[in-house]
């Protein structure tokens, strides 16, 4: 198998399918059983799961309520997200602990290292939640940060496109998918990855990316089997 540990980046946006807003339970479903068939095949699963179905820092500035406080509701936000995520996986079967940026002591661990590494190596899906537990960040620092700490040899960013493009997909008919990247060309091209912090992460530490479709079932199996999925971005 080419990876061993990774961490999986699920945006809050994706869980809400095609709700428009919050949870949607079959698309939690869908989610749960393609993390179920890598599960089985032995590889050790973290995952940072995002807010934006429920709450985003920025949305508190048009609402009148102080940045910052903003920034803890949308960590907030993922701790929900991530609840549902764990007890979805339980459903199916799963071992998962929920570790928490932030002291939530009644349904999270709070984060700890080399505890986070124990439960991946004893097979437990470590979800973490409250994102890095500091305001001014996103679910993407986290994951790049989460991954480095946890030594994972690649992070998955699962979303509702095939990878990275010349252009928006969505907008230019014309755009073309990278099947292959640099990080130092996606930066050279300005090409939409992850937000810079995140990114700079990644790329300063040598932690691959590969961006990819979640909605499209098999697909995570597919490329944790080594194929060609998505866009991979490397030094
Ligand atoms: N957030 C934060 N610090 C973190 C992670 C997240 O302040 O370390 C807040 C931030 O307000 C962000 C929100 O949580 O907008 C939800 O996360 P994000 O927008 O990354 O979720 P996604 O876009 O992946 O659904």
């Amino acid at each position: 198998m080419k990876y061993k540990r990774i961490l999986l980046k699920l945006s809050g946006e994706a869980l809400m399918g095609d709700e428009g807003y919050g949870i949607d339970p079959k698309r939690l479903e869908q989610y749960a059983q393609e993390i179920k068939k890598v599960k089985d095949l032995g590889l050790e699963i973290a995952i940072v799961i995002g807010g934006g179905n429920i709450f985003r820092g920025i949305q508190a500035e048009g609402a009148g309520i102080d940045r910052v406080q903003g920034d803890y509701m949308g960590m907030l936000a993922t701790v929900i997200n991530g609840m549902a995520v764990q007890g979805v996986l339980e459903n199916h079967g799963m071992y998962t602990r929920l570790m928490s940026g932030f002291k939530i002591e009644q349904v999270c661990e709070p984060f700890i290292r080399r505890r986070a590494i124990r439960h991946l190596e004893k097979g437990r899906v470590v979800i973490f939640g409250a994102g890095i537990g500091n305001p001014y960040f996103t679910t993407d620092s986290t994951a790049s940060l989460r991954a480095i700490e946890i030594e994972a040899d690649v992070v998955l960013k699962g979303t509702r496109v095939d990878g990275v493009y010349t252009a928006d997909p969505e907008k230019d008919a014309d755009a073309k998918r990278y099947s292959k990247i640099s990080f130092q060309e996606v930066y050279e091209k300005g090409l939409n990855v992850m937000d810079m912090t995140a990114f700079t992460l990644c790329q300063e530490n040598d932690l691959p990316i590969i961006v990819f479709d979640m909605n499209k079932p098999g697909n995570l199996l597919d490329l944790v089997n080594g194929e060609k999925v998505g866009t991979l971005i490397q030094s």
